[in-house]
């Protein structure tokens, strides 16, 4: 019979995708619901960059890529980061930049830091790498931060990376300069721990951003930046991600490249050097629709009994602690909750155990303003009836 590969052997579709799959079977019984569920910008993607991936497609740049990203989007993305074209790599997502990355690095067993809550795949793609996960609940009253103490805490012989996720999906934090600066501290003193920035939100920011190489340059030689074009110009479905880092690192990451996708498409690239080049000013357009939107939803959730909900500082979600709703709708797990939320009143919103803190929720506000107040109201309505 069949049998899965040790390495993949708890390895399930995400609690995000399942959500997603229930939600579209609740639709077509005719259901109606709203899910705020998915983790991206409702924004269509810019005409100009649709118009580059037209044009490179027109002039027959539809060969095979060079493994590790066209010469033209590489040299454009290390101009705009200060780095040499051989310090880039582009890939199928930054999903693939983290996937290369762990394959290229981890030994079976290897331990890999993440502060909770953090992005769900990551640990998923530790796992797959045959990486151990080392999960460092960091909770709403730290703002969801890794402290230098507890970083401190969980490093070992066998610590191998650190992932860092500024703005944080799912919580919204942003680190601070001096935040950075005080993990490098620490940082410093473990050469054996590398250190993963993903700053995939890096223009959906409503406090100042700071890339971890520009506070800790130092730290550049075993720092990766994990960047892309999916989420600040929404490009989620062209599947473009690039990572920045010492050139041996992704060198490695490139031969893994290699025997999985041959790099990314040369069409999507295309469009994501359209995208980097182009006018900038829709991200400002963009970020100030959100910071209305995260401004709404804060203040709904917070209307809510039993629901806290702090105020991110970027990307487009936010993360509420919902145990005072959750014990007061008679449910013991964040899991529970939602799924009664989904069934009972058509809302989806993702437990925050898929992020390694339960006790909360992950609702994205990346949702029309219409959908947004039907929604915020619909959950408010739904838990005050069963109080
Ligand atoms: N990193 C974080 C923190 C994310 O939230 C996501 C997407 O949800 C990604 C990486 C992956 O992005 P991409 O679409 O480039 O694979």
């Amino acid at each position: 019979g069949f049998r899965r590969a040790s390495r993949i052997a708890s390895l399930e579709i995400s609690e995000i995708v399942q959500l997603a799959e229930r939600s579209a079977v609740l639709r077509a019984e005719g259901r109606d619901v709203i899910s705020f569920a998915t983790g991206e910008p409702d924004f269509p993607t810019p005409q100009h960059v649709v118009e580059g991936a037209h044009a490179a497609a027109l002039a027959g740049k539809t060969r095979y890529p060079a493994t590790v990203g066209t010469p033209e989007l590489r040299a454009a993305i290390a101009k705009i980061n200060g780095v040499t074209p051989k310090e880039v790599i582009v890939s199928t997502g930054a999903k693939q930049v983290l996937a290369n990355a762990m394959l290229a690095t981890l030994e079976p067993g290897d331990e890999v830091i993440m502060p909770a809550p953090y992005w769900t795949s990551y640990s998923d793609i530790v796992s797959m790498a045959e990486g151990r996960p080392v999960v460092v609940p960091c909770p709403m009253t730290e703002g969801f931060k890794l402290s230098p103490a507890a970083l401190e805490a969980q490093i070992t012989p066998r610590t191998r990376w650190l992932m860092l996720n500024s703005p944080s999906n799912p919580s919204g934090a942003i680190y601070g300069r001096q935040e950075i600066k005080a993990l490098a501290e620490v940082l410093a003193r473990y050469p054996n721990v590398w250190i993963v920035a993903d700053e995939i939100y890096e223009h959906l920011n409503f406090v100042p951003f700071h890339s971890f190489t520009a506070v800790a340059p130092e730290l550049s030689e075993r720092t990766l930046i994990v960047n892309g074009v999916s989420k600040a110009y929404s490009m989620t479905g062209w599947r473009i991600g690039w990572g920045i880092g010492p050139t041996e690192l992704i060198k490695a990451m490139g031969a893994v490249q290699g025997q999985i996708t041959s790099g990314a498409c040369s069409i999507a690239q295309a469009a994501a050097l359209a995208a980097l080049t182009g006018d900038q000013a829709l991200l400002d357009d963009r970020r100030a629709t959100l910071l209305a939107r995260r401004d709404k939803v804060v203040s709904a959730l917070n209307a809510v009994p039993g629901i806290e909900c702090p105020v991110p500082d970027g990307a487009f979600y936010a993360f509420p602690n919902i145990e005072g709703a959750m014990a007061a709708c008679g449910f013991s797990s964040d899991a529970e909750f939602c799924a009664w939320l989904l069934d009972e009143a058509g809302i989806a919103i993702v437990p925050g155990r898929a992020f390694g803190l339960p006790g909360h929720a992950r609702l994205s506000f990346a949702y029309s303003d219409k959908e947004l107040d039907a929604g915020l109201a619909r959950i408010s309505a739904t838990v005050s009836s069963r109080i």
